[in-house]
């Protein structure tokens, strides 16, 4: 089945090496380039590969190639670690804001 937007099923084998090629067209959909991370999840009997993108394990944000500050394994987005640098310093509690529009 030739790939399309509305349907993107598509055959592939799975090379001796174990490796499967996703189509040009997919990668460069998705924004996918040589490099790309991407996560692969197991249900059931299905496979699933998908672009990898991290979150800010504080406000939940996608960090799409994004500089993140790592403690123990734990990565946060510069927001969050500025808030927190800001926060630590004064000894205040941040403002809550409900109404902060994603970026
Ligand atoms: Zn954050």
């Amino acid at each position: 089945m030739a790939y399309n937007k509305k349907n993107k099923g598509v055959v592939r084998c799975i090379d001796k090496m174990g490796r499967v090629v996703i189509p040009k067209e997919i990668r460069k959909d998705l924004g996918m380039d040589i490099g790309s991370p991407v996560e692969i999840t197991v249900f059931g009997n299905q496979v699933q590969i998908r672009k990898y993108v991290e979150y800010c394990i504080i406000c939940g944000k996608p960090q799409a190639g994004a500089e993140m500050l790592k403690i123990h394994d734990k990565k946060i987005c510069d927001k969050c670690s500025g808030l927190i640098g800001k926060y630590t310093v004064t000894g205040e509690l941040p403002p809550v804001d409900e109404d902060e529009e994603d970026e």
